[in-house]
């Protein structure tokens, strides 16, 4: 993509009502723009990114037999009376409407409830069993604190999977399955070493669930690590004595942190087929409730997460796999039919300027030919002024075109997390 073509613009300053790193960033680099208090929109460079994040996930959650559908957003009242979670006593976070008619109606804050319902027309037998079925999918919440950037707004997308067991046996062999596509998650988003498996309070059926729990000072949990088994402890749970009996794990050993819950785990058990009449027939034909788990990413955070944890004091940092581009080709050179405007000046016409422009112009195309992804610079501005840009907007590899490479035929290759800089010849390039 050419840069001159992007509508977005950067920014030196984040609002001043913005507090939190991640979102002031994204803001100052065109990736997310925001609307009020806790909800933002996605830019074209932030879509690209959030769709990365997305697609790791769905390879990961595919993987491990998933299925993706897409429920709907509004929620009929008489399903959640069901299982006690319309009332807003119970559920604090709703956000309500109504109808012309005056009739209740939600906007989902999860999708236990509607998703265990739909299953009834499709599960009645242990040979339906086990099912996997996820979404991405807007949620509604009517957030309390949304102090947080885009980790923690009022709609957000969710990744939510469901599993439909038999009993807890078959459960847990999916459970400890859909932990490991979590840990790869992670990993290709790049926040893999910070991440850790924590035990978190569980609910009605089981004792604990498990928290993907990624270490950083802005977070707003409190995490107790053991880094010799990669797990952690929530706060919640710290003094109940039986996490340590249960984990084996030694509470003098563990180091406080900060962190953000990027993901989770959950046994549902019975708690939503019983009460919605989600049942199978066993082997002997006898009826028993379907044994459910759930499973929640919200991309948007970990992508809030990932600004936070991996940015510098020049800007955004991307690992490979979510960065919206994986080129950033900067050329030096006088757009054609441009002017350089910001030099102010008509008489720096050097033809040194034109040629530069067509070494990038080739660059660009044949880096698109070879299947690399390039924001390609080719605005009519300062070096200086580009160069802070690229820095901003976090491309993992910048390659400039200045009158060195055209002289030389080497480009400069910057790799955007380390500095490092390296020469390239064209050829070399095309193989990055
Ligand atoms: P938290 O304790 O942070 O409020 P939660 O327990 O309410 O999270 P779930 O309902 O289990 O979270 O949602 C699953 C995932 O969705 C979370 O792990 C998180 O990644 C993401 N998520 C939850 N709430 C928000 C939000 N308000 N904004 C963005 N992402 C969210
Ligand atoms: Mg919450």
């Amino acid at each position: 993509m050419r840069q001159s073509k992007l509508f977005t613009k950067t920014r030196r300053e984040a609002p001043s009502d913005e507090q939190a790193k991640n979102a002031q960033l994204l803001i100052r680099a065109g990736y997310v723009h925001k609307e009020m208090a806790g909800v933002y929109s996605y830019l074209p460079l932030g879509l690209r990114t959030l769709n990365k994040i997305i697609d790791i996930i769905r390879e990961e959650m595919n993987a491990i037999g998933g299925e993706e559908l897409l429920l709907a957003t509004l929620q009929d009242p008489e399903v959640w009376k069901k299982t006690n979670r319309w009332d807003d006593e119970v559920v604090d976070v709703w956000f309500k409407t109504k109808l012309k008619n005056g009739s209740e109606l939600g906007l989902g804050n999860t999708h236990e409830e509607a998703l265990t319902a739909l299953m009834t027309e499709h599960i009645s037998s242990y040979k339906d069993l086990p099912r996997y079925a996820y979404q991405f999918q807007n949620k509604f919440r009517n957030e309390t604190r949304a102090k947080s950037g885009i980790m923690r707004t009022r709609e957000f997308i969710m990744k939510d999977l469901y599993s439909f067991s038999k009993d807890s046996t078959q459960h847990v062999e999916f459970y400890e399955q859909a932990a490991a596509a979590y840990e790869r998650i992670f990993a290709r988003a790049g926040i893999g070493e910070k991440t850790y498996r924590t035990f978190a309070s569980g609910g009605s059926f089981s004792k604990y669930s498990h928290e993907y729990q990624t270490v950083c000072d802005a977070g707003e949990d409190t995490i107790y690590i053991d880094e010799g088994t990669r797990t952690a402890i929530n706060k919640e749970v710290y003094d109940d004595p039986d996490v340590y009996a249960t984990t084996g794990i030694d509470k003098t050993k563990l180091v406080e942190a900060k962190a953000i819950e990027v993901g989770n785990i959950f046994t549902l058990g019975t708690r939503f087929s019983e009460p919605l009449g989600l049942s199978y027939k066993d082997t002997a034909g006898e009826t028993k409730p379907v044994f459910m788990g759930s499973y929640g990413i919200g991309p948007g955070r970990l992508m809030g997460t990932i600004v936070e944890v991996l940015a510098d004091e020049k800007g955004i940092v991307w690992p490979k796999e979510v960065a919206p581009f994986a080129v950033h080709l900067v050329s030096l050179g006088k757009p054609a039919g441009g002017s350089l405007t910001s030099r102010n000046s008509g008489s720096q016409t050097s033809s040194a300027g034109d040629e530069i422009t067509s070494v990038a112009d080739k660059l660009y195309e044949d880096l698109q030919k070879a299947g690399i992804e390039v924001l390609y610079d080719d605005r009519d501005l300062r070096a200086g002024e580009k160069f802070a840009d690229s820095d901003l907007i976090g491309i993992p590899t910048r390659i400039v075109v200045g009158k060195d490479a055209v002289a030389t035929g080497e480009f400069e290759v910057v790799d955007r997390a380390t500095g490092t800089v390296e020469k390239k010849s064209h050829e070399e390039l095309l193989k990055i």
